[in-house]
């Protein structure tokens, strides 16, 4: 009776969250004006390179600042989007708002790789790779500039385009990273054929790195396989010292966390790198 309950309890309460129907489609409705009307604003997280202490990339991060609502995290907008078939126009909303912003940060002499996440909607679709190609090309940014973080489940979805459309972009240069390391359902079998350079640790075996032996293993563990596979290693979801300096004497080769920043705006950020030690252009090492 009592297990029943809480059943309960708690499907009404993640259908709360998920904000109920008539929410929902009210979302869907404005999510498609909030593309035009820029609503949509991108954050950047930092990525510090572990070898030599500075912020050599950043994450690009979308929130949606809904006039009435205030801002919606991406994990409450992007699964509507998903299945509203929203998910290609936010994406390129995303790519060339990113491809704008490494031109204005370089501009004040700050030159930063810029990852943007990806979607299983946008596997699916035939032209991806020629949208994402002529984005860089139009905003004549370095093909190193970007890249392309993807979950293993949004290759799941479709693998035989995915595969198609990512070979395409890795031959042309392009960083791929697997994002959430750990999490998906892939398997190693299916993870070795995907042509990509990175794998990003999830946050989940991170967050608890100095307190947890479980962790350590698991973290020492992926950063040699990945190494033994010729991947190059990002943590993220670095909370504390400790962890960033243990992430760094095991060869982790970026680490991202609100130990170095939460995700900020574009001025923000630019503000911060001035005055952190991490920033590009600082002295200190
Ligand atoms: P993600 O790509 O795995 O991004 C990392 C998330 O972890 C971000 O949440 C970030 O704020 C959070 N995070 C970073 N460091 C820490 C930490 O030290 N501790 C904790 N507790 N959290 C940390 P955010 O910005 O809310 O994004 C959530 C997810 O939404 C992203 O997870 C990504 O899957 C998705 N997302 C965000 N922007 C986009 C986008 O432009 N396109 C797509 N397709 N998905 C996006
Ligand atoms: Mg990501
Ligand atoms: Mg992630
Ligand atoms: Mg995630």
């Amino acid at each position: 009776q009592h297990a029943k309950r809480n059943r309960i309890d708690l499907q009404t309460y993640s259908q709360q969250i998920d904000a109920n129907s008539l929410d929902r489609l009210q979302l869907v409705n404005e999510l498609k004006a909030a593309i035009e009307n820029n609503e949509l604003v991108l954050f950047y997280q930092p990525k510090l390179n572990l070898a030599i202490n500075k912020v050599t990339h950043v994450e690009a991060l979308v929130r949606w600042q809904h006039p009435v609502r205030g801002m919606i995290p991406p994990d409450t907008f992007i699964p509507i989007a998903e299945q509203m078939g929203q998910m290609n126009a936010l994406t390129h909303w995303v790519i060339h708002q990113a491809l704008s912003q490494y031109h204005l940060w370089l501009a004040e002499g700050i030159e930063l790789a810029i990852a943007v996440n990806i979607s299983a909607e946008n596997l699916k679709n035939q032209s991806f790779g020629e949208f994402v190609l002529s984005a860089i090309e139009q905003h004549q940014v370095p093909i190193e500039a970007l890249t392309l973080e993807i979950t293993e489940d949004a290759v799941v979805a479709d693998p035989e385009n995915a595969i198609k459309q990512l070979n395409q972009l890795k031959q042309h240069g392009l960083t791929l990273s697997i994002d959430d390391y750990g999490t998906g359902y892939s398997s190693l079998a299916q993870l070795k054929q995907l042509p990509v350079d990175e794998l990003k640790i999830d946050k989940s075996f991170v967050q608890n790195l100095m307190t947890s032996d479980d962790d350590k293993t698991i973290v020492s563990s992926t950063i040699q396989l990945a190494h033994n596979l010729g991947l190059k290693v990002v943590a993220e979801g670095i909370e504390d010292e400790g962890s960033l300096k243990w992430l760094a004497k095991h060869n982790c080769e970026l680490g991202q966390g609100f130990y170095l920043s939460k995700p900020v705006d574009a001025k923000m950020l630019a503000n911060w790198l001035a005055r952190s030690p991490y920033g590009p252009n600082s002295a200190e090492t």
